[in-house]
């Protein structure tokens, strides 16, 4: 599946570089993405085409029917998976090459996931499930313990850390995901469904969180097929049948919460 590298630059090329005019580097870097499944005889054109570039800051909702690709596109993103052609930059990393233990790494560091179901580690404080990718990334005992509770307070838990996920509500077990989830700094922060296992006022607490995490100019992106949800963020991106139908910034309706800025301010 690895296709010949093309130079960045032909030499004599008519777009010279501009030192003067730096373009900020893509959080997501997605052109011509295709992926095929092969199941038996059938093929299914899950994504046929899909260019997408997400600079850091935004705030992208993807959206899309059942079948559409979503969770395709979640996948790659997420290095989880590879396309079957087409070429895909992560913050700068063309991940296309990479074996599967630099895969993991690239995720580690650049990733922060979330995912509806929470996938707390139960009986695990709401303090440890937040240190332990810091653990994964070799992060010494003191520092993780600081850094996990900064992030707790970012989504305003300070005070639920010696809790158990049992110990919470879904919202809370939420916050505590996105906890985990940006303690390491990613450049991305990934969600899938997030707001699916929750009701009508933990979503909207979730989303303002969301919101009020990019205001503090960390990039989201979520998969939803909630039209509320996807209301929060800032561009809009629907797909269908594999395919990119719509990609549109609008003005999101939700603000981040007042309650939780004091928090957030003291995370780097
Ligand atoms: P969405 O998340 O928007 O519901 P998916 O990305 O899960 O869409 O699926 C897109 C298409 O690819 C669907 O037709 C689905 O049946 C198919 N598909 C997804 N995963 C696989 C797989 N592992 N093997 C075969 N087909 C798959
Ligand atoms: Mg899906």
């Amino acid at each position: 599946m690895a296709d010949a590298p093309t130079p960045i630059s032909a030499p004599g090329g008519s777009s010279p570089a501009r030192p003067d005019a730096p373009m900020p580097r893509p959080v997501i870097e997605l052109r011509r993405i295709v992926k095929t499944y092969a199941t038996g005889d059938l093929e299914v054109h899950a994504l046929q085409g899909v260019d997408v570039v997400v600079d850091p800051g935004d705030f992208v909702a993807i959206i899309g029917a059942s079948g559409s690709g979503k969770s395709t596109l979640m996948n790659i993103i997420g290095c989880l998976d590879v396309p079957t052609s087409g070429r895909f930059f992560l913050d700068g990393v063309n991940v296309q090459h990479l074996d599967d233990n630099q895969l993991s790494k690239v995720r580690n560091k650049k990733i922060g996931f979330i995912f509806q179901s929470f996938n707390l580690i139960p009986r695990t404080t709401a303090l440890a499930n937040v240190e332990l990718p810091l653990a994964y990334a070799g992060v010494r005992r003191k520092e993780r313990r600081t850094r996990a509770q900064e992030a707790l307070e970012a989504v305003g838990l300070s005070d639920r850390g010696h809790h158990m996920p049992s110990e919470l509500s879904g919202g809370q077990q939420q916050r505590v995901a996105v906890a985990r989830a940006l303690v390491t700094s990613p450049a991305l922060l990934l969600a899938d469904e997030p707001t699916g296992n929750l009701d009508t006022h933990s979503t909207r607490d979730v989303m303002q969180l969301f919101a009020e995490l990019n205001q503090q100019g960390r990039t989201v992106v979520l998969i939803t097929h909630e039209d509320e949800v996807a209301g929060c963020a800032k561009r809009v991106i629907q797909l269908r049948d594999g395919r990119v139908m719509s990609d549109e910034r609008h003005a999101p309706v939700i603000g981040p919460a007042p309650i939780l800025v004091r928090g957030l301010a003291e995370v780097g």
